[in-house]
């Protein structure tokens, strides 16, 4: 097996809050509690759960955009959280992004061919020359014609600009990249054009992808594995097939009761999700998630339960599975 292009080991992001009048300690918000996991080259990981859950604080801490208050993130076996910002370059043009608004990440001043090629003119490797064939090459692979180049943001389609930012993300030949929501923004007709090229594009240069979604049929659709947050914590993790085909905790079987089927004569097991996701600030006893769960029980309000290997490659925290 080779080696994981990303290691995220006991990932934390607690932020602090003002010290209110009368109260003895500074509260934190634990967006992001004690995460882990592994990404394989050429390998889809989707991240999923509800908003809120501290999926997208987990892909800006692995992109050091906010540092993490502990906690390790290795690429290519290496720890980006022990490197000083100052140093972080080497480590940048091997994980890009791919956000969800490709528009407010395009400068709208600057025309597409530049916009790509400013990546490349950061690092400085390139003649002029082969940076603009690099770029003509690069809107060859995302689909768009070489004269779209001298086009500026705003003549672009949704589509068309999301795959301006993945030519732009591209430019660097990373290892990794994390997708933020990058469908979401799209017409479903264009999302299924957009989650096919990042998959032919995975298959053509290896690329492992950290995807992150809220949509659990975007995510059957591009992923290898999946995992479920709940309030900053993995409660889940396994093959895709696996989790659709035997998901073990209550709130992975609730998301995949509410996801649409493309047959409505399709039965799937009814788990309705009551209430929102409670405050990250004050969050539930034991397992965080008995305030909405059907089948809590007198020790989930006091014992947290402990992502354990339930089956090969597949983890979950849920006291119902220890029997
Ligand atoms: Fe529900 Fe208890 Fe399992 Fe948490 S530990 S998911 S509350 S049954």
């Amino acid at each position: 097996m080779s080696a994981p292009v990303l290691e995220v080991e006991d990932l934390k992001k607690h932020f602090g809050l003002k010290k209110k009048l009368f109260l003895r300690e500074t509260q934190a918000i634990k967006a992001v509690d004690g995460v882990s996991f592994s990404i394989g080259p050429g390998e889809t990981l989707c991240l999923v759960g509800e908003s809120g859950c501290g999926k997208s604080t987990v892909g800006r801490l692995i992109l050091r955009l906010i540092e993490p208050t502990s906690g390790t993130v290795k690429l290519d076996g290496e720890d980006m959280t022990a490197v000083a910002t100052s140093d972080l370059r080497p480590f940048r043009r091997k994980v890009q992004m791919i956000f969800q608004d490709p528009y407010a990440s395009l400068n709208p001043r600057l025309n597409a061919g530049t916009i790509v090629a400013e990546p490349l003119e950061n690092y400085g490797e390139l003649s002029r020359s082969q940076r603009e064939a690099r770029v003509e090459a690069l809107f060859g692979k995302v689909g768009l014609r070489p004269d779209a180049m001298r086009k500026f943001p705003f003549e672009f389609s949704g589509g068309q600009r999301q795959r301006l930012g993945i030519a732009r993300a591209l430019a660097l030949s990373p290892s990794l990249i994390v997708a933020d929501e990058p469908v979401s923004a799209l017409d479903v007709s264009v999302q299924a054009q957009v989650l096919n090229l990042l998959m032919d594009l995975q298959e053509e240069m290896g690329l492992a992808y950290l995807f992150i979604s809220h949509d659990l049929g975007v995510v059957e659709h591009i992923g290898h594995r999946i995992a479920v947050m709940y309030l900053g914590r993995i409660v889940e993790i396994a093959g895709k097939e696996e989790l659709f085909r035997e998901p073990r905790h209550p709130y992975t079987r609730a998301l995949i009761a509410a996801a649409p089927v493309p047959d409505p004569r399709a039965k799937r097991e009814r788990i309705v999700l009551e209430g929102d996701v409670p405050s990250p600030v004050n969050p539930p006893s034991g397992c965080t998630f008995h305030t909405r769960c059907p089948f809590a029980f007198a020790r989930c309000r006091v014992e947290t339960p402990v992502l354990t290997q339930r089956a090969s490659g597949h983890w979950a925290s849920c006291h119902l599975e220890e029997g």
